[in-house]
């Protein structure tokens, strides 16, 4: 049956759930769809964190970093594709960010380090957990508390607009059924299309038969929601894989490992790149060793700093020994050459100084027993390219003009993460242009 509210969000992720909490707080009201029975979408499986800079958490813990730095790494791990406007937004807005959510019931309080960040600046629970699955329980809780219409198996199938301004969705209900949602602003937050393998293989035929980290509601749906109304998209064929995938299994080790002291070794037993390089240099180093794998060994230590590595112990993803050299035979490198490799690295962690390949952050010796492996690869993980938007959050089209009443944020959106995305800008993405199309969102409504 149709319906008619203020705002429609299309996508219950990290990106549509704020917006729709942002909205609801601005004073309209709210109905977000969902096609998935449950919400989150791949929110929920980021297990790295939230970027920010200038934060209190990071005060506290005495880390030096400004919002220029924090331009300046994406820029850089962007390539320069980014749309720099953007980048602005995403690292001024930061830290309120970080605050927003703290003060709604996250815990963001623990600052990690990820590939191409100067300092650290990466925000997540206690313990190092992941970030992604904690945050979308929070959103979820307040969106429920405050009143925003959560409609879950309603996938959007069309957005309606009457010249150059959106009327509503047309949805489909688990049962086939189709009715109008009526509303004066559309938020588009659908993600990426990273588990649509024809569309990847379409923008970038090197990833043919590729895996993928991502959930199954990640198709691309805006790609067809937003032609009929022209809609611009910029650096489809950017495609990022994620290095550290378990190969077969889709399943994704956080980053934050590596981050913490891990190194990744081929099946010479050696090192063969700086581990915390950005994802799209790691994962087409990987390609060049034999395999086309590698594996991220750590030890104990490692294991002991990070509360995500206990999940995938528990998952049987790790190979565990006492001592290298045991290590080393169980995955079936050599074992003189897995413990020169360890002896060297350890030295350089004592000396400060990596001599082979200039990693800047050595956190920790690997010395201390037991002594873990696990085999990973890359795999399709982020589409950062996506529907043109403005500062606003307005979705912008071919033409450069702006769609009244139309807004997108997150995965769906180009131009924040240029060539390639740093680890821990998804999250600091969805949350500042999340609020940012929600608040306007409620204002174009009234
Ligand atoms: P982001 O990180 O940008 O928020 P996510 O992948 O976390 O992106 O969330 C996007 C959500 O949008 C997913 O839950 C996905 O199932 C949902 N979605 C995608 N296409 C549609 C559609 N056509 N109708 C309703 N929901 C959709």
């Amino acid at each position: 049956e149709d319906v008619t509210t203020d705002v429609v969000i299309i996508g219950a992720g990290g990106a549509g759930l704020t917006a729709a909490i942002q909205a609801k707080e601005d004073g309209a009201n709210v109905i977000l769809v969902e096609k998935n029975a449950v919400v989150g979408g791949n929110t929920n499986f980021a297990t790295g964190g939230l970027n920010a800079a200038g934060t209190k958490f990071q005060k506290e813990k005495g880390i030096e970093d400004s919002v220029e730095l924090f331009i300046e790494d994406t820029m850089k791990g962007g390539k320069n594709l980014n749309n720099p406007e953007l980048v602005n937004v995403l690292a001024e807005r930061s830290s309120e960010s970080v605050d927003w959510l703290t003060e709604r019931g996250a815990d963001l309080s623990d600052v990690g380090r990820l590939g191409g960040a100067s300092v650290n600046r990466c925000h997540r629970p206690t313990g190092g957990a992941p970030v992604g699955d904690h945050l979308v329980k929070v959103l979820n809780k307040n969106a429920k508390e405050i009143g925003v219409e959560i409609r879950l198996e309603t996938k959007a199938i069309e957005i309606l607009h009457n010249e150059n301004k959106v009327t509503g969705i047309k949805v489909q209900d688990a049962k086939g059924n189709e009715y109008v949602i009526n509303a004066k602003a559309v938020v588009v937050a659908t993600g990426g299309f990273g588990a649509n393998q024809d569309m990847v293989v379409k923008y970038d035929a090197k990833l043919k038969g590729f895996g993928t980290t991502n959930g199954p509601g990640a198709t691309g749906d805006a790609v067809g929601l937003l032609e009929a109304l022209k809609a611009g998209f910029v650096d489809m064929d950017k495609i990022q894989t994620h290095p550290t995938v378990v190969p077969g299994k889709s399943k994704l080790i956080t980053e934050a490992v590596r981050g913490n002291g891990a190194i990744l070794v081929n099946r010479e037993a050696k090192r063969f790149i700086d581990e915390l390089q950005t994802r799209d240099v790691v994962s087409a180093a990987e390609l060049k060793q034999e395999g086309a794998t590698a594996f991220l060994v750590f030890d104990q230590n490692v294991r002991e700093s990070l509360s995500a590595i206990e999940k995938y112990y528990k998952l049987g993803l790790l190979t565990e020994a006492e001592t290298v050299k045991e290590l080393a035979e169980k995955i079936g490198v050599d074992a003189e050459e897995l413990e020169n490799t360890v002896n060297t690295y350890n030295t350089f962690v004592q000396n400060n100084e990596d001599k082979d390949f200039a990693r800047a952050n050595m956190k920790t010796e690997l010395n201390k027993g037991p002594f873990y492996a696990v085999e990973v690869g890359p795999a399709v993980h982020h589409t950062m390219g996506g529907v043109t938007i403005n500062t606003e959050a307005q979705v912008i089209t071919e033409a450069g003009e702006v769609i009244e009443g139309l807004f997108a944020a997150g995965e769906v959106t180009g131009g924040v993460h240029g060539a390639n995305r740093l680890g821990g800008n998804a999250v600091a993405d969805i949350t500042t242009f999340g609020r940012i199309a929600g608040a306007n969102a409620a204002k174009s409504a009234k």
